[in-house]
């Protein structure tokens, strides 16, 4: 097991495409560059309006040529209304990979001064909004030159200063604007920061139950409680011990590192925050190209603090565990970002 803590970057060119980051915030940092999810693919299913950025985790395989390069994209509704209960229909999830041969990123990795200049060039990067830095195929009509994913991102600029500019001649030349401006729209997107992964230590904590122990559990709960047949009232109490157990183990795993805001395994143990909404096999969709979704890995509640949401009115945006699960072929038909899945669970009320 794998987990993920924020971290501020020693230059925020590393948050940039070439140092392929995993990191929270601020516009994605894109991996294939020219061919990007569109704004149809990127919209909320609930209100249909663009989901912004959350979080991006490099995961390369080297198993496989094809994923040389590999990283997980995750957007969400920034739509307080769509975060409902148990519902994720408010998030969408990408998977990209590349060869190590490819068009976008040279096969050496990038050197350690380049670090400290900005203006790494990017050949080939599409378009991007400047509001949130996804696929911006619209420009402004009047000066030409601003990008947009949308008209709703084009009447939140306009709103927030560019009426201003645009109408005075004076937008700010935009060499490559793949680089997060928090002045754009303020507090829009979230906070931008470098997500590190660290392997997890292993603690000797006490195995988890066999099913025979739950059993024998529940048989001392029985003769504890009663001679004869449990009332209703006594299924219920035992129902709760049992929902508390996967609470308080949640609990526990966190308390040894309680700023993990990811936990990463593939095809690894989920830590439920719940016993309720757990999916079932069919609840989890197999990929479009036939092959069935592994998890890989989740979000874990921490995250909610670096993305000021609280300060804004926004406490709607919320979780237990967001549980990303990806094809477990990485399958490479079709277009460069391929639509992946995340379940949602929710505290127990
Ligand atoms: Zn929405
Ligand atoms: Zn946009
Ligand atoms: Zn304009
Ligand atoms: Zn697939």
């Amino acid at each position: 097991m794998d987990l993920g803590f924020v971290e501020k970057p020693e230059s925020r060119c590393t948050l940039r495409s070439p140092f392929f980051p995993s990191k929270v915030g601020g516009f994605p940092a894109w991996l294939d560059l020219s061919q990007l999810p569109s704004s149809d693919e990127t919209s909320c299913g609930v209100c249909r309006c663009p989901t912004v950025f959350l979080l991006q985790i490099y995961a390369p395989d080297d198993s496989n040529e094809a994923t040389f390069h590999r990283t997980i994209y995750i957007f969400c509704c920034r739509n307080p209304a769509c975060h409902r209960r148990n519902e994720n229909r408010c998030y969408n999830v990408f998977r990209c990979q590349l060869p190590k041969a490819n068009p976008f990123y040279s096969e050496e990795p990038p050197k350690e001064d380049s670090k400290q200049s900005v203006g790494v060039d990017l050949p080939g990067l599409a378009a991007l909004c400047w509001v949130c830095g996804s696929s911006g195929p619209k420009s402004c009509g009047k000066c030409r030159q601003a990008r947009y994913c949308s008209k709703e991102h084009q009447l939140m600029h306009w709103k927030n200063g560019h009426k201003g500019e645009c109408s005075s001649g004076r937008v700010p030349q935009q060499q490559q604007h793949d680089f997060y401006d928090s002045s754009v729209v303020p507090s829009f997107l979230f906070p931008e920061s470098l997500i590190v992964i660290e392997e997890e230590e292993e603690h000797n904590d006490d195995p988890a139950k066999t099913d025979e122990e739950r059993m024998a559990d529940y048989r001392a709960y029985v003769r504890e409680k009663s001679e004869g047949v449990l009332d209703d009232d006594q299924l219920e109490d035992f129902e709760t011990s049992q929902k508390d157990k996967v609470f308080m183990k949640f609990k526990k795993k966190i308390k040894k590192e309680p700023e993990q805001v990811v936990r990463y395994q593939r095809n690894g143990e989920i830590l439920w925050a719940s016993s309720e909404h757990v999916p079932n096999e069919v609840d989890i969709p197999r990929c479009q190209c036939g092959s069935e979704r592994l998890f890989e890995f989740q979000i874990m509640p921490q995250l909610l603090n670096y993305l000021e949401v609280d300060s804004l009115s926004e406490s709607t945006i919320d979780w237990g565990t967001l549980v990303v699960y990806t094809c477990g072929k990485n399958c490479s038909e079709g277009d460069p970002y391929h639509k992946e899945f995340i379940w949602k669970q929710d505290f127990s009320s």
